[in-house]
């Protein structure tokens, strides 16, 4: 049926006799592009493959040919269908590339090369980028507005390393033994929303309102993404806006710069984790007491008494003389961040506290996918991939290529 399918779409593609133009067509920069003659091109759709008959011109001056056909068909410089690329690009943003051909096979009935996926994928991220960028460019300067708005409004950032070549840790320092570096750092974003409670005055996250964006860059730049993706899901019209991150520093730079005013706060498993480490380094194997201690300290935090939490690790630096460097990192932390950590504040107001959501965001948006055994990415290669996750996971990629067909 596919065979007969496409041979039915043959005749199709061709019955406009290659898409003629006229004998020159303008180019760009003012000379022309002259009709040569037509030529054919084999082209891998999903019904099988066909032959399409395109009119190619050529402009002399500037040494560039040219088919009309290609760019109406969205077939330039690829001899796969878009419906092809996207089984592609769909496989190459789940599956290792060695591995997705053999589903592609198993349930499209199309052979590729694994290596035409990894080509195709990476490609198809560089141009979901692009709908990106001139997406965000329409939201900022208010030609489009968001369509779904909601009260509350959570941003979420995280940092997680994703293990790249050689050449892209250069000069970088690492936490590696020998100091070198074997990871960059991608920095990820995550924006839902709320509006209800439950019947216990816990938050609820609106249904399938997740999406996310990322990519390894500086805080500056990601900074310019999260807040044009929080733009384009109604940040001007949420009465709430709540910044989620750890303690790193320039999640908090973010928030001041592009969430000015936001509610801030730490990851209520973050900062668990900062005194258990204090615990951990004090008290090393005995269980029992590192139960009682931060028991303790977890019911204090829950009760957004930061300042004793302080209070108790400053009473254990005495108890240790090598953890003492750690305990005063550890003081300053929570010293620093304190009025990020008023849960019983942010919980009477009925706020997410710890989402979880980030964690998770990370974990599946790049862990899932980049962050497999033997795996080693290029910066750009990486980003590429990353950014067609964000997109199929946030639920674009269909508007994607809508974008695509309409331009
Ligand atoms: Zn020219």
């Amino acid at each position: 049926m596919h065979r007969v399918g496409s041979i039915m779409l043959e005749k199709i593609l061709n019955s406009d006799s290659g898409d003629y133009r006229g004998r020159t067509l303008p180019c760009k920069k003012g000379h022309d592009f002259e009709f040569k003659e037509y030529r054919d091109k084999k082209l891998l759709t999903v019904l099988g493959p066909v032959t399409v008959k395109r009119a190619y011109y050529f402009d002399r001056v500037c040494k560039k040919g040219y088919c009309p056909k290609d760019v109406v068909l969205d077939i330039v410089g690829t001899s796969f269908s878009p419906g092809v690329r996207r089984i592609m690009g769909r496989v190459g943003a789940y599956r290792p590339f060695g591995l997705g051909h053999e589903d592609i096979r198993e349930m499209a009935g199309i052979c590729v090369d694994p290596k035409e996926i990894e080509r195709a994928s990476h490609r198809l991220g560089a141009e979901v980028e692009e709908f990106y960028r001139k997406e965000a460019k329409l939201f900022l300067s208010g030609k489009i507005v968001p369509i779904r708005v909601a009260p509350t409004m959570y941003v979420c950032v995280d940092g997680t390393g994703v293990p790249v070549v050689k050449a892209e840790t250069a000069n970088r320092q690492g936490k590696g033994k020998d100091g070198h570096a074997k990871t960059r750092e991608a920095k990820l974003g995550c924006v839902f929303t709320q509006t209800t409670l439950d019947k216990k005055g816990y938050p609820i996250r609106d249904e399938s309102s997740t999406s996310y964006v990322g990519a390894i860059e500086t805080a500056e730049v990601f900074g310019s993404r999260i807040y044009a993706e929080a733009l384009s899901r109604g940040l001007e019209k949420a009465q709430r806006i709540v910044v989620i991150g750890d303690g790193a520093p320039w999640i908090w730079n973010i928030a001041d710069e592009q969430f000015y005013g936001a509610i801030q706060i730490i990851d209520i498993y973050h900062a668990r984790e900062h005194y258990w480490s204090v615990a951990r380094a004090v008290f090393g194997c005995d269980k029992e007491t590192i139960k009682t201690w931060t028991d303790e300290r977890r019911s204090e935090l829950n009760h957004g008494k930061v300042e004793q939490v302080i209070e108790a690790i400053k009473n254990l630096l005495s108890f240790t003389e090598d953890g003492k460097e750690l305990l005063e990192r550890e003081i300053g932390y929570f010293e620093k961040n304190k009025e990020r950590m008023r849960y019983n504040d942010f919980r009477r107001q009925g706020l997410f506290i710890g989402s979880g959501v980030v964690e998770a965001g990370c974990r599946v948006v790049i862990g899932q996918r980049l962050k497999q055994s033997g795996m080693h990415w290029t910066v750009r290669g990486a980003n590429n991939i990353i950014a067609l996750r964000c997109c199929i996971l946030s639920n674009r990629w269909e508007d994607f290529w809508e974008y695509r067909a309409c331009g």
